[in-house]
């Protein structure tokens, strides 16, 4: 395994996902870092809901999620997951959420065609690492999103069309029999609080009632 971890470092360098620095994928440094405990954040746009971020917009925070989604780092999703997991449970013994072990995880909408392109939603990709980590309880569940192609809106009445048509969140159709639990929103940044907002309202208006938010790097 050493080897093979050196022979494609000779092709690809590794380096840290949260700082650069060479020689590791994820270091010690940053590993402590993005566990530390949660900060909230005060987005100018209300979201309606409390906001929650494992750190500012800076290394390793905005740099690990920049990696992931522009060097195609999908490794980063074990450690960013392992961290939002632990956030839901400090989260929990804030009182911030009843149970970390029995939630829905809702992630921020991606623009599917951009995701694809990228080989996959990054925000999905930690959420579900997230989610293995606290239990059968807490699942993930893919509603929103934004740019899709005509197949995303089958199964919607003709009013979600139409706002499908205004370039606004989408939801897609809400699955049966989904679980009772209260819904996190999880996003990788959050810079004004309008993708969390509309998300926030969108869900509302479909009758799901979003406890909070979780954020890998908050402005
Ligand atoms: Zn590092």
């Amino acid at each position: 395994m050493r080897m093979l971890t050196a022979l494609s470092d000779l092709i690809v360098p590794i380096d840290c996902g949260g700082c650069g620095r060479t020689g590791t994928r994820w270091c010690d440094r940053c590993n402590t870092r993005i566990r530390d405990a949660p900060i909230e954040l005060t987005p100018r746009i209300d979201v309606g809901v409390p906001v929650w971020a494992l750190g500012r917009y800076r290394a390793p925070f905005a740099t690990s999620v920049l990696a992931m989604k522009e060097h195609r780092r999908s490794d980063l999703a074990v450690p960013i997951g392992d961290a939002l997991a632990a956030m839901l449970g400090t989260l929990a013994q804030w009182s911030e959420l009843p149970d970390a072990r029995h939630l829905n995880l809702v992630p921020a909408p991606t623009r599917t065609l951009a995701a694809r392109r990228r080989g996959g939603d990054t925000v999905t990709a930690f959420a579900r690492v997230a989610a293995a980590r606290l239990g059968p309880g807490v699942s993930v569940t893919p509603l929103l999103h934004t740019a899709g192609s005509a197949r995303d809106s089958m199964g919607l009445d003709a009013r979600h069309r139409a706002s499908n048509m205004s370039g606004a969140i989408r939801i897609r159709a809400i699955p049966s029999g989904l679980h009772d639990r209260p819904f996190v929103l999880v996003d990788d940044v959050l810079t004004t609080g309008a993708t969390a907002a509309e998300s926030v309202r969108i869900l509302a208006a479909h009758g799901i009632s979003i406890l909070c938010a979780a954020v890998v790097a908050g402005a």
